[in-house]
């Protein structure tokens, strides 16, 4: 802990401050010597204090009516303070009793003897001072340097400024760096729960998304079966697979690929696969053939080649107008090409 200013250097910033600022950090001391000095005094349980050099009225005697006041370090050689029994001294604790308002001033040592506490709670009492000495000296440089410490509460806006904080903003004193930092905090916090939130809703964007498309594949398949249903039921008695296919082409399926599937799915044909890399079902290639027999004869049009994997066709009466305007002798021949390459 950095030394606090000596008493001398700490009012020599006093004129710098305002009225009101001084009467705001002069009290916020008091209140901080008393609190503190009372938390200290609660645990210990001190219940009778040893008058030291005064005469004590009896309700003075009760140890809990006594706060410490006020604490001044004149620095180290300075020996300006005075004890209640006359002897000088450099610090000098001020206790009163709230009832009478009776002020003694007392060293360290008539200090322990007075309240009945060792060292240990002296250090205690004594660091508790020194900590809002060094917090009055902090607001009283930052008043002089014009350091107030406000711009973070343009990044609050809407958000709730604790009460301490919101105190020394209604009365104009700076803030203190641990205030500040506390509201870093709650921003970094504030930052982390919107990103978790946007995390969250993305999730559950996603979870929409994700059920969206299964609820569309779901429609797909049902609309797949009807499809097949209806292909099943106009078909003639004991089909070929190539019949079938053909009529799935009729019925908008397009994909050579897909139809095999089908036809291995709902109609019973040989599932097993090419042993070629791309794995292609073993009926693929006479499936294809035909398709691409039924182009020749005008029945189907070959809409499109997807590399060697795959062939797409459509019926030819549906695309009356796209015939008028393309050569369809290129796509038959691309067609043939086409089976080759499959073949
Ligand atoms: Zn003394």
């Amino acid at each position: 802990m950095k030394p606090s200013l000596t008493k001398e250097e700490r009012e020599s910033l006093f004129p710098y401050a305002t009225k009101e600022q001084l009467d705001f950090l002069l009290n916020h001391v008091k209140q901080g010597f008393k609190t503190k000095f009372l938390n200290i005094m609660a645990d210990i349980k001190v219940t009778l204090v040893r008058s030291q050099d005064v005469t004590l009225v009896e309700i003075e005697k009760d140890a809990s009516s006594w706060i410490l006041e006020d604490y001044i370090d004149y620095g180290k050689g300075n020996y300006l303070g005075r004890c209640a029994c006359n002897r000088k001294l450099r610090r000098v604790f001020t206790v009163k009793h709230v009832v009478t308002g009776r002020r003694i001033d007392y060293g360290e040592d008539h200090l322990m003897q007075f309240l009945g506490i060792d060292e240990n709670i002296l250090r205690d009492i004594v660091k508790d001072a020194s900590i809002i000495h060094l917090e009055l000296d902090e607001l009283l440089i930052k008043i002089k340097e014009n350091q107030y410490g406000y711009e973070i509460l343009e990044d609050l806006d809407g958000m709730e400024i604790p009460e301490d904080i919101q105190a020394h903003i209604n009365a104009n004193v700076p803030l203190l760096d641990r205030q500040i930092n506390r509201l870093y905090r709650k921003l970094r916090e504030i930052e982390r729960n919107v990103r978790k939130q946007q995390e969250e809703s993305l999730m559950k964007a996603l979870l929409e998304e994700k059920n969206r498309m299964l609820q569309q594949i779901e429609r797909e398949h049902r609309r797949l079966e009807a499809i097949v249903e209806k292909v099943r039921q106009n078909l003639p008695p004991n089909p070929t697979k190539e019949m079938i296919a053909l009529q799935l082409v009729f019925n908008g399926f397009s994909s050579t690929l897909e139809i095999c599937h089908i036809l291995i799915d709902y109609f019973g044909q040989d599932g097993s696969l090419s042993a070629g890399v791309h794995k292609r079902p073993r009926i693929f290639p006479s499936i294809l053939q035909h398709f691409l027999e039924q182009t020749e004869k005008g029945n189907l049009i070959l809409m499109e080649k997807i590399g060697v994997e795959d062939c797409i066709f459509i019926p030819n009466e549906d695309v009356n107008i796209r015939l008028e305007m393309e050569d369809t002798i290129e796509e038959n021949n691309e067609g043939e090409e086409q089976l080759t390459l499959f073949l």
